[in-house]
């Protein structure tokens, strides 16, 4: 692994100044469970995705951890750990649906160390990026070789450039809970909801979300869910453990008499961004569930434009949308 300086700060203030004096050179370290032991230990690096000089530990910074509860919604810190939140009595009845995404994510020991930031933060898993012999667009490169190359997991709605999936459960079950992060800068603290957190390679290749190199993930707030809200998590994966999802489904909506009201749908696995189905949404909305779910979740093939080798999930998406949504329902 290449050398680096480690830099411990014990507030907020400290590490941005950090950040700010590296520019490009320096990253935050949460768990480490992908920025140590995946990037930098296999050297996934390139001229658009240089390895860092400097790590700024965030593990020091109390102030980062933590769940807070309101009657307006949840409060999380970003450096609160995945066993924290699956194990948190208060998540686990407001949202059930985080609960059981964070559940689903890698092993019991990997979640006691990685960290909601880091897992919302981490990067994409795709096998040409993570082999060292592959200089993809991600990198800086002038080609992406899972156009020619093995694309069974790749994505089947949104690619452009680059098809890598979103990798994050949380972030997946936190779009569909309407859900926000904060972050800290040099200019001081700004909100974005996730709906605009997450960017697409059409908008920058080199990124996959709207954080800038002198900031951090601060905490993520999730507004009370509306009386009656129904939330429904589904994953398919491999196997049962240290598996990302090949398709997963996150939902929360309300509905009347069984009458979809209002909500969202949001798909993992399947896009470079966690994806809001919205061309489902409107399907639904004010229909009657149970008779018009099959048409709804069929329309998902409209969006869909699967690679060589995964138009098998565009059927599993259309099948796995409709059991989560009936599963809510139920
Ligand atoms: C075998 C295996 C299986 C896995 N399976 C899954 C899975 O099924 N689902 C899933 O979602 N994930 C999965 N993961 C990924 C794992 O959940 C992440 O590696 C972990 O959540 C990252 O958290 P961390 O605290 O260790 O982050 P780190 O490795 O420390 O950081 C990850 C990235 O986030 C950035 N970062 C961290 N915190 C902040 C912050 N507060 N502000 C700004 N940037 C920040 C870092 O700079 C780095 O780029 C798996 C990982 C492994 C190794
Ligand atoms: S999908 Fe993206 S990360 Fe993977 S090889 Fe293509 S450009 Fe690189």
């Amino acid at each position: 692994m290449k050398s680096f300086e480690l830099y411990e700060p014990t507030t907020v203030q400290e590490a941005v100044g950090i950040l700010t004096k590296f520019g490009n050179r320096a990253k935050v370290l949460a768990g480490g469970s992908d920025l140590v032991a995946g990037v930098m230990k296999d050297w996934v690096e390139g001229e658009g995705m240089p390895l860092p000089d400097a790590l700024v530990d965030l593990t020091t910074i109390p102030q980062l951890r933590g769940i807070r509860i309101s009657p307006q919604g949840a409060t999380i810190g970003a450096l609160t750990t995945l066993t924290e939140i699956i194990e948190s009595k208060d998540l686990k009845e407001r949202f059930p649906l985080l609960t059981q995404a964070t559940h689903s994510i890698a092993s019991p020991l990997i979640r006691n160390y990685a960290t909601l930031g880091g897992n919302l933060n981490q990067r994409p898993r795709c096998w040409f990026l993570r082999g060292r012999e592959f200089n993809c667009y991600k990198k800086g490169g002038d080609s992406c070789f899972s156009v020619t190359g093995d694309n069974r997991y790749h994505a089947i709605i949104g690619g452009e450039l680059c098809y890598i999936v979103h990798p994050s459960d949380t972030a997946t079950a936190l779009l569909a809970l309407d859900a926000r992060a904060k972050l800290a800068g040099p200019a001081g603290e700004r909100t974005v909801p996730f709906d605009n957190y997450f960017i697409s390679p059409r908008e920058d290749v080199l990124r996959e979300n709207i954080l800038k190199p002198d900031e951090i993930l601060l905490e993520v707030f999730i507004p009370a869910p509306s009386p009656g809200t129904r939330q429904a998590w589904t994953k398919l994966k491999n196997r049962e453990v240290y598996e990302f999802a090949v398709v997963s489904v996150a939902v929360a909506f309300t509905t009347e008499n069984d009458t979809w009201k209002d909500g969202r749908i949001v798909l993992g696995g399947v896009a470079p961004v966690p994806y809001r189905a919205a061309v489902v949404e409107n399907q639904l909305k004010g229909k009657n569930i149970k008779n018009s779910i099959k048409q709804a979740a069929g329309v998902i093939r409209t969006v869909a434009r699967p690679m060589s080798m995964n138009a098998y999930k565009v059927e599993l998406t259309q099948n796995l949308l409709e059991r989560t949504i009936l599963e809510a329902l139920a």
